[in-house]
């Protein structure tokens, strides 16, 4: 998961939710939540998503916001998230700014048995504490040799939320995939997100060797590769899928050798 700047509203998508909350006859004004769920969600049916999807598709270079696999803008690849759920916020629903890209989250992943969904596929309306948008809460998440996911308690987080963001992480988001009672994983989600994690940690650990054999692993060396990856999140660049891992193992060997 990584820090995800928020941009601004595009105007297309401003001027569609005022029109949708002003005209009188789109019903939007008598809505009552819970109730009147699916009225909400057929007015957001309205809105215009192509724009939207492809507005998210650059603020978070290609990558979904909670597991970091590839999407594209089509409607096929990516769904618009609500971060505050439909059925809970009223005003939100038609808020870009509560929006987020994410993946179809093993939906259309080959059917494994057992078939573990993750993202908003496993989390339909559940809230959430975990919030990409929210910068201290990002620089606390790690990766294990394992592929795991999990967030750190030495990033100066108190010590509840960080139990309440790792809850997320597994049970909300089943990033882990299933853990069993000793919080082992025991198997990984449909879209294989532990297993590709893992594959990211060995592919470091080999470069890592091969640099270290050419002596030519220092601080500087690894300053540039880090800053390498780091453009890929400026701008409207792409990134490549899970950079998130592979940066934290950079930086983790750059605090090494800076000792
Ligand atoms: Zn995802």
């Amino acid at each position: 998961m990584l820090y995800i700047h928020k941009r601004r509203t595009p105007d297309i998508v401003k001027r569609k939710t005022a029109e949708i909350i002003n005209t009188p006859d789109s019903g939007y004004s008598a809505i009552c939540l819970p109730e009147d769920t699916k009225q909400l969600r057929s007015l957001f049916e309205k809105m215009p998503k192509n724009e939207i999807r492809e507005a998210l598709y650059k603020e978070q270079h290609g990558l979904c916001a909670y597991c970091m696999r590839k999407i594209a803008p089509q409607y096929d690849s990516m769904k618009i998230e609500h971060y505050k759920a439909l059925s809970e916020d009223k005003e939100r629903a038609l808020d870009y700014q509560n929006y987020m890209g994410v993946c179809y989250g093993g939906e259309k992943d080959k059917d494994e048995k057992p078939h573990i969904l993750c993202c908003d596929a496993a989390r339909n309306e559940r809230k959430l504490t975990i919030n990409p948008w929210n910068k201290r809460q990002m620089e606390a998440i790690g990766y294990r040799r394992n592929g795991e996911i999990f967030v750190r308690g030495d990033k100066g987080l108190d010590s509840k939320l960080v139990t309440d963001m790792q809850k997320d992480l597994d049970e909300v988001l089943v990033l882990n995939g299933k853990k069993d009672a000793e919080g082992k994983v025991v198997f990984d989600t449909a879209s294989k997100l532990v297993a590709s994690r893992r594959s990211i940690y060995q592919s470091v650990c080999t470069q890592f060797e091969r640099w270290d054999e050419k002596k030519c692993l220092t601080k500087s060396f690894l300053k540039e590769k880090i800053n390498f990856l780091e453009k890929q999140l400026q701008g409207d660049a792409m990134a490549e899928p899970y950079i998130g891992v592979r940066l934290y193992f950079y930086k983790r060997k750059y605090k090494k050798l800076e000792k």
